[in-house]
């Protein structure tokens, strides 16, 4: 008898790099749902055990410790590309190593991809973008970027991963996905990320002093991260003549400010909004324009800030155990 998962279709074994960080524990856990078997690959560099520890036990889902810098020699019917750094300090402490996770990890996986004639998805940014002079970005921005600062190791390597992906597709004729994730935040976030949201729900929740860097008047589009893993599973499903790049993010843009308004008003409590030095190159503004995403894969993303937030405020405040909330429970 074959087999059919809970959406009508043949469940594939589906390799997920970078499966035990931030977003991949949420892929892996949402294509689990939708019937498949899952290999998750991690060096857990950034990412841990512990994000998928509630998966460890899963009769479909298996986690394997490998740098994908390293070949790997796996059989799978579809490949998540996610393994990299994500959080500037986390991928600026070893510059060299963030490069050759997105050179070396982009050839390696799209040689696996290659021999086993199976999708590849790269999880890209909006960072190919840099400090961007077209606003809201659209994907045929060509951007612009430092190729020599301290941003660069990232940018410059995802730019370069997605090279490699056209090239492939070019020369090989592989089937790749090519998604431009922006900034996307949520539950198993580190709490030592680094990164804004998570930054400063900590900071507000242990009732210390937020920090924004530079005067906030910077602004980020936010999305939740639920949203980002359907858009990903909707590209991977498209037709294969859809390749990418495409923008996935929420376009509600706010300054950095704002955000840290919104989360102490959340919160509460007695945090101070204090500024820091804005780091070298950080962008001033980003916006998705989704119109592709939208018409393409008919999505768009339907959780607003406030709610993803509070969602996000629930799980910090369960795992530092802060007890700090007055909030209530997330609604789904
Ligand atoms: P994350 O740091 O939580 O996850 C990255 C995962 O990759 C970690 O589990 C880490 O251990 C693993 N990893 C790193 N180097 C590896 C290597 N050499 N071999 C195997 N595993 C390795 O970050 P995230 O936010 O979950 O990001 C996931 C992907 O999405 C990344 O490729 C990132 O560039 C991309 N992305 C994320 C965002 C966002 O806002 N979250 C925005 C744009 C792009
Ligand atoms: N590779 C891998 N797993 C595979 C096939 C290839 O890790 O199943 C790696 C291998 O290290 C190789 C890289 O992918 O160097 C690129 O493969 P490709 O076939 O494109 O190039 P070549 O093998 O000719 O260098
Ligand atoms: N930022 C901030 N305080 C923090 C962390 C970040 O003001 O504690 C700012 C940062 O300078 C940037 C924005 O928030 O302007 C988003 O930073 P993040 O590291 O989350 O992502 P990225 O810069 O890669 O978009």
């Amino acid at each position: 008898m074959v087999n059919i998962n809970p959406n009508g279709l043949l469940p594939k074994r589906i390799a997920v790099t970078g499966g035990a960080g931030f977003v991949g524990s949420h892929l892996c856990e949402a294509l689990l749902a939708r019937g498949h078997e899952v290999l998750c690959i991690d060096n857990f560099y950034t990412g841990a055990r512990s994000n998928v520890q509630n998966l460890l036990t899963h009769p479909r889902f298996e986690l394997m410790r490998h740098d994908i810098t390293f070949p790997l020699y796996i059989e799978v019917d579809e490949i998540y590309n996610l393994a990299c750094p994500a959080s500037p300090v986390h991928y600026q402490f070893d510059p060299v190593q963030t490069l050759k996770t997105s050179v070396i990890g982009a050839i390696n996986t799209l040689g696996l991809a290659k021999r086993l004639r199976v999708p590849i998805l790269q999880a890209s940014t909006s960072e190919v973008y840099g400090d961007p002079e077209v606003h809201p970005q659209t994907e045929d921005y060509w951007g612009n970027v430092n190729p020599i600062g301290p941003r660069s190791c990232y940018d410059e390597g995802k730019r370069c991963a997605e090279t490699l992906f056209f090239d492939y597709h070019r020369q090989h004729q592989l089937a790749i996905k090519v998604v431009r994730i922006f900034n996307t935040y949520g539950p198993r976030m580190h709490p030592n990320d680094g990164r804004v949201v998570s930054n400063f729900i900590v900071q507000a929740l242990r009732g210390e002093d937020i920090t924004i860097f530079g005067d906030g008047s910077q602004t980020r589009s936010f999305c939740y991260v639920d949203d980002l893993v359907r858009g990903l599973i909707a590209m991977m499903e498209s037709p294969r003549e859809v390749v990418g790049p495409i923008n996935i993010g929420n376009p509600s843009e706010f300054t950095i400010r704002q955000l840290a308004e919104m989360v102490i008003e959340l919160i509460g409590g007695s945090s101070r909004i204090v500024q820091r030095p804005l780091p070298q190159d950080d962008p001033k503004q980003r916006q998705p324009d989704i119109t592709q995403a939208r018409d393409t894969l008919g999505w768009l993303p339907t959780i607003a800030l406030r709610e993803g937030l509070v969602r996000t405020i629930s799980y910090f405040d369960t795992l530092l155990g802060t007890g700090a909330m007055p909030i209530p429970a997330p609604s789904a």
